[in-house]
């Protein structure tokens, strides 16, 4: 055979290789990038996903786009957050999208708050007032021990979609919760020395979080959630912290930084950033070291200058 020959037979047989699974793959849309970097986790190479959004984004505000549509359109299964973080466009892109199969309550519908304990759920609501947290607070990522919850239900879902694969889908689900039960064990002791730390949050984005580590939230720099700080409200929480001192003020990486910068300069506590989601950072690659660099972040924040 000559190398020409060769190097086309070897063409072909990785062209082959390449175009075989992407065929035969699950198309997924996940909502945000945790789900997505879960979805591919979960799926490997069985699994092709989109992400509707990016850590960038407040998933509370997403326009339902034309290409978001038309990714809803052809996908298999849809993974969300639910309790109505996505109230504001999801509904919008199932309806357009004219996808039966990923329509709520179908088995290509996945809300991943439905298989954890929700927080903050309220006793009455006024919507009129702008709060976005009308359903209990839907910021369940940032608890890890729920995205170990959410995986197992997540699991179950993709074997009950994609029948053929099922078997592939438990073992690499089992391969899964042994690394991340190991690493949720490792973060979880490096964080101990947040336990009762008095912080202040842009947004209540974070009750999983604290829940988890046992911080304690002070104040909210939002008057209400999905509501912008206003100078008023601003004071008030610099006038709280002088009674109830807070050691740090923590916004996310997709959130205009100026009404934390200024606490943090005001009040002289730390200011930090957290990554959110998957990629909100360079450290939050994905979701092992979404965690690596929030706690990394929260502890560097926590020590004495
Ligand atoms: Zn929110």
């Amino acid at each position: 055979m000559s190398i020409v020959k060769r190097f086309l037979a070897a063409a072909g047989l990785l062209l082959a290789v390449a175009a075989a699974p992407a065929h035969a793959a699950l198309k997924v849309l996940a909502c945000e990038p945790e789900w997505g970097a879960l979805v591919q986790e979960l799926g490997g190479p069985l699994v092709d996903v989109a992400v509707a959004t990016t850590a960038m984004q407040d998933p509370h505000q997403i326009q339902a786009k034309p290409s978001l549509i038309a990714r809803t359109r052809n996908a298999d299964l849809v993974v969300c957050t639910g309790a109505e973080l996505e109230v504001g466009w999801l509904p919008v892109l199932l309806q357009q999208s004219g996808n039966a199969r990923v329509q709520a309550g179908q088995p290509g519908n996945f809300a991943a708050a439905d298989y954890v304990r929700k927080l903050e759920i309220p006793t009455s609501v006024d919507r009129s007032q702008g709060d976005v947290h009308a359903a209990g607070n839907p910021h369940i990522q940032t608890d890890p021990r729920n995205i170990g919850t959410v995986a197992v239900a997540l699991a179950a879902r993709l074997q009950q979609v994609d029948a053929a694969n099922a078997a592939q889908y438990a073992q690499r689900a089992t391969a899964f919760q042994q690394k991340w039960q190991a690493a949720v064990a490792r973060w979880t002791q490096q964080a101990a020395p947040l336990r009762g730390v008095p912080v202040v949050s842009q947004h209540k984005g974070y009750v999983y979080l604290y829940d988890w580590l046992g911080i304690k939230e002070v104040a909210v720099l939002e008057p209400k959630p999905g509501v912008e700080p206003s100078a008023a409200h601003l004071q008030e929480v610099l006038a709280t912290l002088k009674a109830t001192p807070a050691r740090m003020v923590i916004y996310s990486a997709y959130q205009d930084s100026r009404p934390a910068e200024w606490l943090g300069k005001n009040a002289g506590i730390a200011v930090v950033k957290i990554p959110f989601t998957v990629g909100g950072t360079d450290g939050a690659k994905d979701l092992f070291g979404l965690f690596d660099d929030t706690v990394a972040r929260l502890l560097a924040g926590a020590s004495p200058k």
